[in-house]
């Protein structure tokens, strides 16, 4: 064992506890606990994520570690500290934010994610890699989640941490989040190790829909069964559940998932002005491209039907070059 490593974990487990208390219980937290019922954060899900306070000084923490007698040049280390400008001494690393604590998969506490109140830049400020944290390994909520996932053999993937809380209250106990990365071999590979379907619950905007065509083919790639929860442009899980409710999430967004074939042909779709006839001819030329990659001739003529009854063109016509395609490509 490592000992500067356990007492990092020891100050990680006390902070934590520390900014929940300062946000439930002091003047602190009353700025912050404002911001997280306009955001319909429950005090079910602040007591169980375990959501903290930052106070916006200097030495809230700095304090607190100091009179616990933890080395200080430690705690810079493994990131609840920030070295000062000038001089010697040391800072809080997080002032002014709302605490997300992250775990690891045993439910230990090894790193921060630190949200501005509204706006401001950064938005979020996590701790930096350490000894405890290397966030290319780490699923945001995966030590709550593992159950319901080793039951459901299913992971509900998601882009923040706000979407994951927002879901839990939902009833959805299966999420789990990178921390705004990109998905790496090791998410991956935990990932296949639990379960063997993945729903990508990933933002409607243009980046989060452009990061589900990235994780698909590195998803199925890995052996893994991919949906996809289409949601009303803009909008995040978190936000539709705050305006449309859990049921309504649920239902409507997560059981309603779609394939990665349906999927990435909203997604291309997108791209071409269907009322000309070259966006026409474009997309049903590339539409063709996706289906034709379906093994099952069943699947193939339901989506060429859509896509034909879509465009007003005969089913006919997409299936013979639909099926030219495919001979090319034996
Ligand atoms: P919120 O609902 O609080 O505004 P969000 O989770 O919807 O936040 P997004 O902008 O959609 O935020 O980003 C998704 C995720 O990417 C965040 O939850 C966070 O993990 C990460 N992220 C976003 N901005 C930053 C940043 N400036 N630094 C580090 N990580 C970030
Ligand atoms: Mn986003
Ligand atoms: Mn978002
Ligand atoms: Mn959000």
């Amino acid at each position: 064992s490592d000992p500067e490593r356990d007492r990092l974990i020891q100050a990680y487990e006390w902070s934590a506890k520390f900014y929940h208390y300062l946000l439930k219980n002091t003047e602190h937290g009353t700025a912050a606990m404002e911001y997280l019922r306009s955001r319909n954060f429950s005090d079910k899900m602040i007591d169980q994520f375990q959501i903290g306070y930052a106070p916006d000084r200097w030495d809230t923490l700095l304090q607190f570690l100091e009179k616990r007698n933890f080395d200080l040049a430690e705690m810079e280390r493994g990131g609840l500290l920030s070295a000062r400008g000038e001089g010697k001494g040391y800072i809080d690393r997080f002032r002014g934010r709302v605490i997300f604590p992250i775990s690891n998969r045993t439910g230990k506490v090894i790193a921060f994610a630190g949200r501005v109140l509204g706006e401001g830049q950064p938005k979020y400020l996590n701790s930096p890699e350490s000894k405890l944290f290397n966030k290319s390994r780490i699923l945001y909520n995966l030590h709550q989640s593992k159950a319901s996932i080793r039951k459901t053999r299913q992971i509900v993937l998601f882009e923040g941490y706000g979407d994951v809380i927002s879901a839990w209250d939902a009833g959805v106990h299966n999420g789990v989040a990178t921390m705004g990365t990109s998905l790496t071999e090791n998410h991956m590979a935990i990932m296949k190790s639990m379960a063997d379907e993945i729903v990508l619950s990933y933002d409607g905007d243009r980046a989060g829909q452009a990061a589900a065509m990235k994780a698909i083919p590195l998803l199925e790639g890995n052996g893994l069964r991919v949906k996809i929860a289409l949601l009303p442009s803009g909008m995040d899980p978190d936000e539709f559940v705050s305006r449309y409710g859990g049921d309504r999430f649920r239902e409507q967004v997560i059981e309603s998932a779609v394939s990665t074939v349906k999927f990435k042909l909203i997604y291309l779709k997108k791209n071409h002005i269907l009322l000309e006839e070259d966006g026409k001819i474009a997309y049903a030329k590339e539409a063709i491209e996706i289906i034709a990659m379906l093994h099952s001739s069943t699947e193939r003529e339901v989506y060429l039907r859509e896509i034909a009854s879509e465009l007003d063109l005969s089913y006919d016509s997409l299936k013979q070059d639909c099926n030219l395609l495919r001979a090319s490509m034996q």
